[in-house]
């Protein structure tokens, strides 16, 4: 019953490590970082994008406040000119005070002057990477897709064998495999238990296990949950 398994197996595992090398090929990677990149820019960009409109607008109503100010100091002056004596001083006080709240909100509009600047150059940055990730996904996808190619006619073949190869073998203990294959099991999936020990990972069986395994003939290990079984 387990012969047919273990034949299985065999063929198997030529899929399998085709699949690992496709799996590990280096232009399938970066072809994969390139699309999460442009997946991902386009909510970078509008972020940018509504940052950049909140901050022009808080730069615009400043400049604005500014220039009622500027406008108000040179009213005061005015005042000045004309008021009598006692009152200058009140005016002068009024008007230097409106001078420095000038003087801040100009450093407060060269600190948003340069926020603003900052984003265009991430902007500019992004613009940037954006053009090399299309550039990588699309050389490395087309690579990657060679090697796909490449492998195509021998994984027909192994999947064709193994479609024949599956009615030989007992369903039951065929979905056991399949569901160790799918949870990424490494191969060998399964294996002849050798001195009542897992001969994987090395675990030795309790008498339990042992007895266990010797009447359903196939057992999982519980430290490697790889199929020990014996003949
Ligand atoms: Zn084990």
């Amino acid at each position: 019953m387990i012969q047919a398994l273990l034949e299985y197996q065999t063929v198997d595992a030529k899929l399998k490590a085709i699949e690992t090398r496709l799996s590990a090929s280096e232009d399938r990677k970066k072809a994969m970082v390139a699309k999460k990149f442009l997946e991902s820019v386009n909510e970078s960009v509008e972020k940018l994008d509504a940052k950049a409109a909140e901050l022009t607008q808080s730069y615009k109503d400043l400049a604005l406040r500014q220039n009622e100010l500027l406008e108000s100091v040179s009213e005061y002056d005015t005042v000045a000119e004309t008021c009598g004596e006692d009152e200058v001083e009140y005016v002068h006080k009024k008007a230097k005070e409106l001078e420095d709240r000038i003087v801040s909100m100009a450093k407060e509009l060269k600190t948003l002057e340069e926020t603003i600047e900052n984003i265009v150059a991430q902007y500019n940055t992004l613009k940037k990477k954006t053009v090399e990730a299309q550039k990588q996904y699309r050389e490395c996808g087309a690579k990657y897709n060679e090697l796909k190619a490449s492998v195509q006619e021998e994984r027909e073949e192994i999947t064709k064998k193994l479609a024949a190869m599956e009615k030989t073998v007992d369903p039951a203990l065929m979905a056991k495999y399949q569901a160790k294959r799918n949870d990424k099991v490494s191969f060998p999936i399964v294996l002849e238990c050798t001195e009542n020990r897992c001969p994987a990972c090395g675990m030795e069986f309790s008498l339990q296990e042992v007895n266990k395994l010797k009447t359903n003939k196939i057992d999982e290990c519980e430290n490697c949950r790889k199929l020990i079984f014996v003949k």
